[in-house]
Formats: structure tokens, sequence, C-alpha cells
């Protein structure tokens, strides 16, 4: 049978990048192997789940580019199909209405762990006939319990092998509030069946729920989906994630100026890594390479370091007018308005940033030369006249250099300049005419993206300051 998997997200709060690797394994593993990647929103906890995080969820796997086969399923739409199963396992006596209530069971849990004992149900509402119960109902309220079997349950996970779970120590769980509210547990159960899912891959935190669920698969005559869990994501200390992490949702990266790229790139080697322990690795690598052997099952660390590191790096290089596209969010309207220079600007720019953010602060010189003081021009205890004159120099030598060259031919010129009169001496004052500033990319750079024109005139400010400072 072909792979089908699904990502299964409950609407209840952002979208955390913890979230979105659970995304991203189940898409690559689909991708991979040719299969079909699934959307089901469980949105059955009415008070928690919040169409602005379903929202959020859907921006979140758009941007990140997962495109999901299929309408995406939606378990609040789905109250029939599970109220069918519900009422199959009551008949065949699998489950039964519970009438305790919240204070008998709270008096029951803190008897067991008084005693040390793991604190299940007791079965209580076991024995109660469905007719009997169906009689209490019109006056009572009950959940649903699922009869569990007091046995073990062993799975082969794909990540960690052989799993085996003592069901004795659950006891009778609540599988559905009432006919028309099913839980989790249940949901999922059913869910996978009507889907055809073929594997379950999910974060370790549900590692707990895998034997529940099987056990419900079991009562329902249902073959259990193979199943992965994937490792605990662990801050850099190799102590539980901070709050801090855990709770910026994915939109926020993008937000704050990381490609997507570097954001996958970064997900991926939480839990999974490729041959060689490569750290770079581009999607269509991703979708080449993965698969289960190279799941770890632990040391998933979320390092933020990291990161900024691989930003950093897709930014660098990333092409130029790629580079524009991306940055647009985080530039003044105006920059936009001439997209083959913003490009040319920002291919400039690429190896300062960390962030697509950045590119506000560093590039501003580009398209507005920032007022500076005539000091500034002035390289260390070289006389101002002495700076005055070699910009005068290097203006000359600039008006010699084709219009259209690039930065090599302007680099060789300013180079034959800079041996002649000292390199601090020639490009310093030049930088600071050019850019304003004491950091920019070097002034050949400059000059190539902001072209002879615009680069003579810039000079000539800087002469005139000088003038100035000799008087
Ligand atoms: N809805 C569950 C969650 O968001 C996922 C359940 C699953 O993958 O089985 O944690």
């Amino acid at each position: 049978m072909s792979v089908r998997v699904r990502f299964a997200p409950s609407p209840t709060g952002p979208f955390s990048l913890g979230n979105a690797r659970t995304a991203l394994f189940n898409w690559l593993f689909a991708r991979h192997e040719g299969g079909t990647f699934l959307l089901r929103i469980e949105d059955t906890d009415k008070e928690r789940s919040k169409k602005e995080y379903e929202k959020i969820l859907l921006d979140g796997l758009k941007w990140l580019g997962f495109e999901w086969d299929e309408e995406p399923w939606r378990q609040s739409e789905r109250l029939p199909v599970y109220k069918k199963y519900l009422e199959r396992l009551l008949e065949e006596g699998k489950a039964y209405y519970c009438f305790c209530t919240p204070e008998e069971l709270d008096a029951e849990r803190q008897a067991l762990l008084s005693q040390g004992m793991p604190p299940k149900y007791g079965g209580r509402c076991r024995a109660i006939p469905v007719a009997e119960a169906k009689e209490r109902l019109k006056k009572e309220t009950a959940v649903i319990r699922f009869r569990t079997p007091e046995k073990e349950v062993a799975f082969t996970d794909m990540v960690r092998g052989r799993v085996a779970f003592d069901l004795g120590l659950i006891g009778d769980i609540v599988i559905a509030k009432d006919l028309e509210s099913p839980l989790y547990n249940f949901a999922v159960v059913v869910d996978d069946y009507e889907m055809n899912i073929t594997h379950v891959i999910r974060g370790e935190d549900h590692l707990s729920n895998t034997p529940k669920q099987i056990a419900i698969a079991e009562a329902l005559g249902i073959e259990p989906p193979h199943y992965a869990h994937l490792p605990l994501i662990l801050g850099p200390d190799h102590k539980k994630l901070s709050k801090r992490y855990l709770e910026t949702s994915l939109l926020d990266y993008r937000d704050q100026g990381y490609l997507k790229e570097a954001v996958l790139n970064f997900m991926v080697l939480m839990g999974w890594h490729p041959a060689e322990d490569r750290e770079v690795l581009s999607v269509e690598e991703m979708l080449k390479e993965f698969d289960f052997k190279r799941v770890a099952k632990s040391g998933a660390v979320f390092n933020p370091e990291k990161l900024d590191w691989l930003n950093a790096h897709y930014i660098k290089n990333s092409p130029p007018e790629k580079l524009a596209e991306a940055a647009a969010p985080f530039l003044p309207e105006a920059w936009r308005k001439d997209e083959a220079f913003l490009a040319k600007v920002l291919g400039t720019e690429r190896e300062r940033a960390k962030r697509l953010s950045d590119f506000k602060d560093l590039a501003g010189f580009f398209f507005e030369l920032p007022d500076y003081e005539a000091r500034k021009l002035v390289w260390r205890e070289t006389p101002a006249a002495a700076i005055l004159d070699n910009l005068r120099f290097t203006l000359d030598v600039l008006a010699k250099i084709p219009p259209a060259a690039g930065k090599e031919t302007v680099e060789n010129y300013l180079m034959t300049v800079a041996e002649k009169r000292g390199s601090g001496e020639v490009l310093w004052p030049l930088r600071v005419a050019l850019s304003g500033q004491d950091a920019s990319p070097g002034p050949a750079d400059i000059i190539a993206a902001l072209g002879p024109e615009e680069s003579v005139r810039r000079i000539q400010v800087a002469i005139a300051k000088l003038g100035t400072l000799i008087g």
C-alpha cells in the first residue's frame, strides 16, 4: 500500500517550531516515498480550538512550502463518524458509561497516590448494563470509558525499535465526554483508520498515547498503522527547552527575517542527520536523502546560534533577485521602486546581513547618503589636505573607468591608487565619502552598485566637506 501520512495539529495555540518539525518529517517522508501528505485539523476541544490558530497553521505550512494533498480534514466536522464507532464499542461492551463525579474520582486518585499506587480509575461503573446506563442518562451526565484490557502492548517504532507498555497501569480511560464529544485518543484512531493512514509520525510526547490507541484500534478490529516518534527537542544545554523558544511561533521567525530555507534546514537537523554529517542541506537534498534510519532516538537540540548561522549562510548565498523578493516586507516602500538597483544593493550587502530585517539598517546609505562630520573622512594622523588631494586623484582615476565597469575593474583601478598613496589614506576617505559610514562593503562594491554618476557626486560632497576643514 502506498504511504499515506498526516500532519494533525490542534489549533489551540501558536504554531511552534517543534510542531513544524513534525510537519516537515511527515512531508519529507511522504514526498520521498511518493506517498500522500494529509492535513487534519484536530479541533475537537471546543474551548481551546480557535479559528485564528488554524489560520496561523495554514499560513505557516504555506510559507514553508508543505503543500498538502486532498482537502484538509477537520475533526469538528466528523462528529457523526466518531459517534458511530462509539456506539459500536458501547454495544459490544468494550466501552461503558461512567457516572462517577469529579469529586469521587478525585478522592479515589488521592487515595491511590497516598498509597504510592498509580492513580488509575478503579472501575466502579464497569458493571452497569447499557440499558440501565441509558435510563440513568435521562437524568444524569456520564462520560464514556474504554474497557482497557489488562495486558502488555508492544509495537515496533520506526525510530525507537521495540516499545512495550503494560496497559494494566493505565486503567479504563475516558474516550468521549458524550456521544458527540470524542476525545483525542479515540478520534485519532478512527481517523487514521478511515483516512487509510499507513504511518503516524509525531513527537515523542505522544509515545504514551500510542499503546492506548493500539488497544482502541484492536477493540474496533482495526490494524494499527506504523509509528515513528520523533525525539524530544532539548535546549542547547541538553536540558528541557526553555519556554521562550517553545512558545516562539514559526511565523515569528519569518517576521524576524529568517529565510524559510534556513528554518527548514534548522528543523531537519533536530532529529535527523544526512550522510557525512553535513549541516547545510537544500530542500531538494532533504527530499532525496531523508529516511528513518537516520532519525535519532534522542539529542534533537534546539540551538538558536545554529539557526542564526544557517540564516546568514542562506542570505549570503541567495541570488540577489531572490533576496530582494524575500526581503521586500522588511524594506521601505521607496526602495522597491527600482528592483534591479535593489537587487544590486542587497547582493552587495548580503555578506553582512544575518537576517532579512538587517538590510534596512545596513543598506540605507545606498538610497540616501547620510549626513556625516567632515572629520570622519580623515584617516588617522594624515593631514586633511593630503586626504583631499587623494580624493581628487581618485576622482580623476574613476573618470577613466568605463561607465559599465564591474566591481573587479573598479577594484583594480583603486588598487593602483592605493598602492601609490597608501591604502588607509585612499580607501578610508573613499569609503566614508561613498557611504557616510566607517563600516560598509568595500568601496569598489559600492561604486559598482551606485554607478559612476552617483559615486562621483558623493565624492564631490566629501571634497567640499574637506574644504571646510582646511579653511
Ligand atoms: N493533535 C495532536 C497534537 O497536536 C497530534 C496527534 C497525532 O499526531 O497523533 O499534538
